[in-house]
């Protein structure tokens, strides 16, 4: 069986894979209407996806998720996961989702073999969520969690993103669920993507995060959630069903179990989400390369891979938004 080693011997298992850049949300952090989106024939179709994934997983790549711009926009994602499906090696497939059409599109997803997904949520109320994400409904997003939840998908985590004096008075809220409604909950530091004093401001370091949660709500326990690949660090309260987890990309860094590389949806490989480094892998698939050739150009890409991104003072991320590469 193949692995994909790279560099600094890291074995990568994981692809992260943007099927659109447009999103049906405008999150203050994220501004995806900003720019010109891609058009019909830049993007990647399901079927050349699928070809760059059985490379991938011929190199040893099992585990994919699927993301965006918001994926639940692109028509028929339950075919693409049908598709990755059927590729040999390839045992895991989860989704990000805003969860706005999560309900509407829960079944055909689950019916394509879907077993879990992430879902953003960053407020409670309803004015303030719609002020974060530029016109979001709550509602929806709400009944997708419970669609989910009773649909079985498991496990269900939702995504919060604590942002200064925006909806950092709700920290405790989103933690108190994991004890009232047994909820998955993480919590994601803000990445200052657009570049701005004013914006790295905004950060609250995960520690914190953390401080705020067990100041008000008492200790937590460590326990490990074996259903996921990324960075997280999970905790539960004492009795509790649901969990509480803390990715700090900006200042822990975590470079060093970094497992994964992703596909943007124009067609080229990210080796990092914090660099500008990308390697174009839809010219060469449609000039007609064979999956030895796209194997290779993986490989190009993995070894591409830096020991670590730079400190959030450094950043300094001039080519993509995240919703151009896919959060
Ligand atoms: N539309 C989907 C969603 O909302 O989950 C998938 C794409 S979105 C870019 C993926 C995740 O990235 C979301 O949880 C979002 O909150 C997060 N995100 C976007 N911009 C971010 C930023 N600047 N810092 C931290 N997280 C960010």
């Amino acid at each position: 069986m193949s692995s994909l080693i790279d560099t600094y011997h890291r074995n990568i298992n994981y692809m992260r894979i943007s099927i659109t850049d447009r999103c049906n949300m405008r999150c203050i952090y994220c501004n995806s209407h900003l720019a010109p989106h891609l058009t019909h024939d830049e993007i990647l179709r399901y079927k050349e996806i699928q070809k760059i994934v059985k490379a991938a997983a011929g190199l040893g790549v099992k585990n994919i998720r699927i993301t965006g711009g918001e994926p639940l926009v692109r028509p028929d994602v339950g075919a693409l996961i049908e598709l990755l499906y059927l590729i040999d090696g390839i045992n895991d497939i989860s989704l990000t989702t805003n969860g706005i059409f999560l309900a509407k599109y829960l079944d055909e997803l689950k019916e394509a073999g879907l077993k879990r997904v992430n879902i953003s949520l960053d407020s409670f109320n309803a004015d303030k969520f719609k002020y974060i994400t530029g016109g979001g409904n709550l509602e929806d997003v709400l009944r997708g969690i419970e669609a989910a939840i009773e649909a079985g998908l498991d496990p269900v985590k939702i995504n919060m993103v604590p942002i200064k004096g925006i909806n950092d008075d709700e920290i405790v809220d989103f933690a108190r669920k994991s004890i009232t409604d047994g909820w998955n909950v993480r919590y994601i530091e803000y990445m200052p993507f657009a570049d701005s004093a004013d914006d790295k401001k905004k950060m609250i370091g995960i520690d914190e995060i953390r401080d705020i949660v067990t100041n008000a709500l008492g200790p937590m326990e460590t326990c490990g959630i074996t259903t996921g690949n990324g960075p997280a660090k999970y905790y539960k309260f004492k009795n509790s069903k649901g969990t509480v987890g803390f990715i700090g990309a900006m200042t822990h860094n975590f470079c060093a179990e970094c497992n994964r590389f992703r596909l943007t949806a124009d067609g080229r490989l990210m080796p990092c989400l914090m660099r500008d480094d990308e390697i174009d892998i839809k010219g060469p698939l449609r000039a007609g390369a064979s999956i030895e050739e796209l194997e290779e150009i993986i490989k190009k890409a993995v070894l591409l891979k830096g020991e670590k991104h730079p400190d959030s003072d450094k950043l300094d991320l001039k080519k993509r938004q995240m919703w151009q590469i896919g959060g």
